[in-house]
């Protein structure tokens, strides 16, 4: 795999917000219909996933997954209560095994911390213990195949991980062979001062990739520029995913929706945004592949020697 012909991901909640077969046969089968690679499982009320019913489904339409959550806050594995962070690894390891069952290769989101608003810092003892979970549940993953990675996400969303720059010292710290950098342009916008540039500084630590623009709506009408952004992932070669994140209250999930702050409706028709995200992510790459090939040296008219 090579930068311009990365596999291409949608999160399931562009058309679902629950997971019963009907959804999850919608969800997986416009996904594979429009051209996507792979489909983006969110892994929150892990009893209610059935995993042999979505196997079967990504079997018959040809779709590879990938499973992401946040951690909820009473499972903080980087807080002061032991008892949360007991629960946020076994949480964590129970995510491994359905990712496992499922056939994921990548586990990614705020694994390191809750997923919400904190009104302190991250203490230092809190990051240690989150690092040391994140180290045994990368050995859990390994076996499998399976990298896990740190999504940095804006600072309403965590404390700990909102840079580039912040994820790489945690993956750093973790120091496990399967950990790497997961970036999302709508979080990078908010946190980064140039998101080009924390790309390339990310460089092969860079394992997944969310587009999202800065309202979460259609790809490409909100304020992101996205030609730089893409510049970037051509620069380091980044031949990982690039999966589409777009909420709308159109499409409601209780947990992902209200900690999101997903309030609006921004889009209503499904369908109609994966295909056109499908085509504006496509015709990023070819530019951003086309702006790095080096210029022939050829001025029309004019003969050249050698
Ligand atoms: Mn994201």
């Amino acid at each position: 795999m090579t930068f311009g012909n990365n596999e291409l991901g949608l999160h399931a909640l562009c058309w679902v917000g629950g997971w019963s077969e009907t959804e999850a046969r919608q969800a997986i089968e416009g996904t594979a219909r429009l051209g996507y690679d792979l489909i983006e499982i969110p892994t929150f009320d892990l009893d209610a996933l059935d995993i042999p019913m979505t196997v079967r489904l990504l079997q018959e339409y040809g779709l590879k997954t990938g499973v992401s959550l946040g951690l909820d806050p009473s499972m903080d594995v980087s807080g002061t209560d032991p008892e949360a962070a007991h629960r946020g690894e076994a949480h964590l390891l129970k995510v491994v095994s359905i990712a496992r069952d499922l056939g994921a290769e990548r586990i990614t989101g705020i694994l390191y911390s809750g997923f919400q608003k904190y009104f302190h810092a991250p203490t230092p003892d809190g990051v240690e213990r989150s690092a040391a979970i994140l180290r045994r549940v990368c050995e859990a993953a390994q076996p499998s195949g399976i990298t896990i990675g740190m999504e940095a996400v804006n600072r309403y969303e965590t404390n700990l991980v909102n840079t580039a720059a912040q994820a790489r010292a945690f993956c750093d710290m973790v120091g496990a062979p399967n950990i790497g950098v997961h970036l999302d342009t709508y979080h990078m916008n908010i946190e980064e001062a140039d998101a080009e540039q924390a790309i390339v500084e990310t460089g092969d630590q860079l394992v997944y990739f969310h587009t999202g623009d800065s309202h979460r709506g259609y790809l490409g009408s909100g304020s992101i520029d996205f030609a730089p952004i893409f510049r970037g992932l051509a620069r380091i070669g980044y031949a990982g995913p690039i999966t589409f994140e777009s909420f709308s209250s159109e499409v409601v999930d209780e947990t992902l929706c209200n900690i999101l702050g997903i309030w609006r409706n921004l889009w209503s028709d499904s369908e109609d945004l994966c295909r056109h995200a499908i085509a504006y992510t496509r015709a990023q790459l070819v530019s951003a592949a086309a702006a790095g090939r080096p210029a022939t040296g050829h001025i029309k008219g004019v003969q050249t020697h050698g």
